[in-house]
């Protein structure tokens, strides 16, 4: 009898474990709608929205909320009203890349400048990148205006002027477009029924589900968009997925959570947790705690005896509360660089003065946007190596030899990419007369007002105010001193360092290289 029972128990188990094994394979496949209510690699349910009644009821929350607190954007008006398809496609495919990595507040204006220069995607493809970078300038991530501009060429040449319409199609053949983007585009502009995992949606899933392994993990990747999958909306697929989206950027926020105004709090495994705690806190206060509390605790529990792929590594920390997920690999430190910037300068013909500009190179970071001319400083040269090479830069540029003397120090200036923490080492070089016009396709002449407007990336601009605080300042000095006045200056404006420290510092390119990296 007993070896019976033990037989059962075995065969039980055996089966539980072969009934895991598909389901894990079955996640790996990208679009498929066939899972079963997101089963995640996990045998535990905990992770999952396992009863459909409760599917339907988050829908329903998530839904009511957004169409009463939604923002009117732009975009949003066209993929709900505009009847042309192509337009659609193409509109929410624009927005959709302008909001990689931009907040909503900042991509608004480029997004309806954009689209009035360009409403269709002939349009776009027939625009020069020059004009595209130039109407992207300050919007940052400058690829992704490239990217839309060739995508737009391809539609036009490859594909009869027509958007991919599925979801495989958009995400094959427009480049810069991936899972996200396609499935985003998909849902809102077309209507198909797929969930669409972003930054925002990852973390309300990571802490309505309690998932707390490395967010970035193939198994989590793989559990999110199975359990998008399985909640997006079927009727409304655009709007649930972008009501996920507002609900993480306002609502469920990385740092401050108003969990007390979020409309799906109900199905929450964070909150309850958090509630539970706090409970269980108020009971022992309150004496109360040798009565059994309500069932909440039992439910925070994935039984999977630490061998759940979705559970974090390490424990709740009580005081982050719902902060516990998502849980993110340390971030790498950003990429220290150092470059040699001259600001050429000359009286122009029009009375103003005009800024000397080269183009960057066609490919890698910024690539074909105009900046001063500039050299990268690398290590195993010395600092003096460096500026020759920039005043033979200049000399064939301007076609009059400048020696290093020439260049006046005027200060550095921190710009922060993405992985890059740049520096702009500072000089200026101010000509006497016009000299030869240089204006080739990779240089040019620009007057102030026409280098606001040009495709430059912010980093030249905040050298030019670099340039111009430190005008001032010695404008300023300049009047003190013709006064009489010969106390010492004792503040100089913000972002301005003093030049002859900074030029004892330049000396030696090392040290530059080492303060630096221990800055944080
Ligand atoms: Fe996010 Fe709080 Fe809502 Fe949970 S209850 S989804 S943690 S805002
Ligand atoms: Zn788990």
């Amino acid at each position: 009898m007993l070896r019976l029972a033990m037989r059962k128990v075995k065969k039980e188990v055996v089966e539980l474990v072969e009934s895991a094994k598909p389901k894990r394979k079955r996640q790996r496949t990208r679009g498929d709608k066939d899972e079963e209510p997101n089963g995640p690699a996990c045998l535990s349910t905990h992770h999952t929205f396992h009863d459909p009644g409760d599917v339907t009821h988050l829908r329903t929350l998530l839904l009511r909320w957004y169409d009463l607190e939604k923002r009117e954007l732009q975009w949003r008006t066209v993929a709900s009203t505009e009847a042309d398809v192509n337009i659609r496609v193409y509109a929410v495919w624009v927005s959709e890349i302008m909001l990689q990595q931009t907040q909503v507040a900042t991509v608004t204006d480029y997004y309806n400048k954009w689209m009035k220069r360009w409403p269709t995607v002939s349009d776009l493809a027939a625009a020069t990148l020059e004009e595209v970078n130039q109407m992207w300038a300050g919007l940052g991530y400058y690829s992704r205006g490239k990217r839309l501009h060739e995508g737009a060429q391809k539609v036009v040449s490859e594909l009869d002027g027509q958007m991919p319409v599925t979801v495989d199609d958009l995400l094959k053949q427009l480049p810069g477009v991936g899972r996200y983007t396609a499935a985003a585009i998909g849902s809102i502009a077309l209507g198909h029924v797929t969930g669409a995992v972003d930054g925002n949606v990852i973390r309300v899933l990571c802490r309505m589900r309690a998932i707390g392994a490395d967010c970035t993990s193939p198994a989590v990747t793989e559990a999110l968009w199975s359990l998008a999958n399985t909640l997006v909306h079927p009727e409304r697929p655009g709007d649930f997925n972008q009501a996920m989206m507002e609900l993480g950027a306002r609502i469920c926020t990385p740092k401050a959570p108003l969990c007390n105004q979020c409309p799906v709090r109900s199905h929450c495994l964070s909150y309850r947790k958090v509630h539970a705690k706090q409970e269980k806190t108020s009971r022992k206060l309150l004496g109360k705690e040798d009565v059994k509390p309500p069932a909440l605790l039992d439910i925070e529990d994935c039984r999977t005896d630490g061998i759940c792929p979705l559970c974090p590594s390490q424990p709740w920390d009580e005081e982050l509360g719902v902060l516990n997920f998502p849980r993110k690999p340390a971030k790498k430190p950003p990429r220290v660089e150092r470059t040699l910037t001259c600001v050429v300068t000359r009286h122009g013909q029009e009375g103003e003065d005009e800024f000397l500009l080269t183009r960057r190179p066609n490919k890698g970071l910024l690539a074909g946007l105009w900046e001063f001319p500039s050299r990268l400083l690398q290590e195993e040269k010395s600092e003096e190596e460096h500026k020759g090479a920039l005043c033979a830069d200049l000399s064939s540029l301007l076609g009059v030899q400048v020696i290093g003397s020439s260049l006046n120090y005027v200060g550095e200036v921190v710009h922060v990419f993405s992985h890059i923490h740049q520096t702009y080492v500072v000089h200026t070089l101010c000509l006497r007369d016009a000299g030869a016009p240089t204006q080739t396709e990779n240089a040019q002449w620009l007057s102030r007002s026409a280098l606001q407007e040009a495709a430059v990336p912010t980093g030249v601009k905040k050298v030019v105010n670099l340039c111009d605080l430190q005008k001032k300042h010695t404008s300023a000095e300049t009047k003190r001193r013709k006064k009489g006045d010969i106390r010492e200056v004792k503040k100089r404006p913000r972002g301005v360092k003093k030049a002859t420290t900074n030029k004892n510092k330049q000396l030696s390119l090392t040290s530059f290289f080492k303060t630096t990296k221990q800055e944080p």
